[in-house]
């Protein structure tokens, strides 16, 4: 890394910050992860300096907005690698981007007797979006399962995709076990019989290269807030072939070219999926925030996360009684345990009062918990910016808590 951790952490004011008197350990950034200074700063002087409505104006504050938010799409379409501007759509964040090619594409594509199929490791966003567009369309929503390692069936998949599958919509990275998935195998499995994948990204982006041409995937969606962003912004990422292809999803204002009582005609992509003013001043803090992550070098943050994780994942094994959840070799830094028999709410509420904010419950990814027949976990999720001690420390508290309630 160009930056010692102490310089890294000075980057995000919030982490210098006591919680009951205690340093914060952070450790639930797969919830959000924390901002630098140069997003917080970004935002706070378009508001101050440069506010005016994105693609609404010739004057010169409009123009400039404008100019700073397609500047933003491209940063985005050169760090996920997208071959074309047109290919990134700015939305309200993972779910909507999902939402938004589940009413779109389910619109165009998906009948009655369809299939959709998704993994038994997906966040909520990742399934209920399918969920409601079959009960729309009377199609049906199929499941890949994983093993208790928490690796996803490929025989199983491959089983599973027939002539009538639609649709594949898998997590790049799961929230709850960690795992990667193997993306570019499911892709070119799918694509030997001319379906579509959707990748979810949302605890991909934060961790390491995503290169979508590589992945070969049709859809990538992620949120800016998983990624030292602003919330209330995400992308929908979309092979151009496809965007062509669907309608909109939501009428209005910028995503139209000729609106008369008889007949209204679409703008161009990327506009035709952005109806309304979007969230202009949260996109930019995006890209501020992927260049900031550029610059600390994507996979100097990778390996420090995975040596991170190491730690975390030695130092929790060691407790006697602690049951961790996903055990793949190929995983982001989340872990995900089970603290003996102390129920996880416990477990996160003194974590908390020891200053170390974990996240605990079913982490919107209830079919996971229903997989081990277990009612939730407690999660840590790591980020660059986290520090060896804060593992051991985590380690230290967890087993604090377990000999309280032994
Ligand atoms: N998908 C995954 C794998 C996630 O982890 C999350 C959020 O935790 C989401 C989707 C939803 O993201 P958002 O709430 O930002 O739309």
């Amino acid at each position: 890394m160009n930056k010692s951790i102490e310089e890294i952490r000075a980057d995000f004011p919030i982490l210098s910050q006591k919680v009951y008197g205690k340093p914060l350990i952070y450790l639930d950034n797969g919830a959000t992860t924390q901002k630098p200074e140069v997003v917080i700063s970004r935002v706070a002087n378009l508001f101050r300096h440069t506010n005016a409505n994105v693609h609404r104006g010739v004057h010169l504050l409009s123009d400039n907005v404008s100019e700073q938010y397609e500047a933003a799409r491209e940063t985005v379409r050169q760090y996920i690698n997208a071959s074309k501007k047109e290919e990134v759509v700015f939305t309200a964040g993972t779910t909507s981007s999902i939402n938004t090619v589940a009413f779109s594409f389910g619109e165009k594509y998906v009948g009655e007797g369809d299939e959709i199929l998704v993994s038994a490791m997906e966040h909520h966003a990742n399934i209920v979006p399918w969920q409601m567009l079959c009960e729309r369309k009377k199609a049906i929503l199929k499941v890949i399962p994983f093993n208790d390692q928490g690796l996803l069936d490929m025989e199983e998949y491959k089983r599973l995709i027939s002539s009538r599958t639609k649709l594949v919509a898998v997590a790049h990275a799961s929230n709850v076990l960690g795992t990667i998935n193997p993306i570019k195998e499911i892709t070119a499995i799918a694509h030997k019989e001319g379906i579509p994948v959707l990748v979810d990204g949302a605890q991909s982006i934060q961790h390491g290269i995503v290169d979508v041409q590589d992945l070969d995937c049709d859809f990538f969606v992620f949120s800016g807030h998983k990624i030292y962003g602003p919330t209330g912004v995400g992308v929908l990422y979309g092979r151009e072939k496809w965007l062509e292809a669907m309608p909109p999803y939501q009428g209005g204002g910028d995503m139209v070219a000729n609106v008369t009582f008889a007949r209204t005609t679409y703008n161009d992509l990327p506009f035709k999926f952005e109806a309304g003013t979007t969230n202009y001043p949260a996109a930019i803090g995006l890209a501020t925030a992927l260049d900031y992550v550029t610059s600390i070098g994507r996979e100097e943050i990778a390996g420090r996360e995975k040596h991170l994780l190491e730690i975390a994942t030695r130092e929790l094994s060691a407790i006697s009684g602690v049951r961790i959840y996903g055990t793949a070799q190929d995983k982001v830094s989340v872990i995900s345990f089970l603290p003996g028999e102390v129920h996880q709410y416990d477990a996160g509420m003194i974590l908390d009062k020891m200053g170390i904010a974990v996240r605990t419950g079913t982490h919107c990814a209830q079919p996971v918990m229903d997989r081990y027949g277990i009612p939730g976990t407690v999660r840590a999720s790591i980020a660059f910016y986290n520090t060896e001690e804060e593992m051991y420390a985590l380690a230290s508290g967890v087993r604090q808590v377990m000999e309280m309630f032994a």
